[in-house]
């Protein structure tokens, strides 16, 4: 755990969420600012700043977060009309918050490119 991470202290039960999905490994929440009608965001528990920082000894929990993503997205009913998967990353990726997150929207038509 970082001490001064946001998603940190969300997984350490310090700062409240809605919890939607939690394993030994990974953790899923209701943004709380959603972008559209679904909008979750998909951590895992160790602390990575970003998707650049994942290394070999991470390779499973890689994998592990994008197939519980399409676990809680197909949970979330949102399989049938699709949805988007977006990992910002550094500044001109528009990250905010410095824990690895994979966010997951649906629930309505998403534009493209994003802006
Ligand atoms: P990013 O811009 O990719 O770093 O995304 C960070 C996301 O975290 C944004 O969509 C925020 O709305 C969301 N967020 C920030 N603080 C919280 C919080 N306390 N609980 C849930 N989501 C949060
Ligand atoms: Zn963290």
């Amino acid at each position: 755990m970082a001490t001064d991470c946001l998603f940190c202290k969300i997984i350490a039960g310090e700062i409240p969420s809605t919890e939607v999905y939690s394993d030994d490994d990974v953790y899923a929440f209701r943004d709380i600012n959603p972008a559209a009608p679904t909008h979750l965001l998909v951590i895992p528990k160790k602390h990575l700043t970003d998707v650049k920082s994942a290394t070999a000894d991470d390779e499973a929990l890689m994998g592990k977060l994008l197939l519980r993503a399409n676990e809680i997205a197909a949970a979330q009913g949102l399989a049938d009309e699709g949805f988007r998967y977006i990992i910002n990353t550094g500044s001109n990726g528009g990250q905010t918050v410095f824990h690895l997150h994979l966010h997951i929207l649906g629930g309505r038509q998403l534009g493209w490119p994003p802006g």
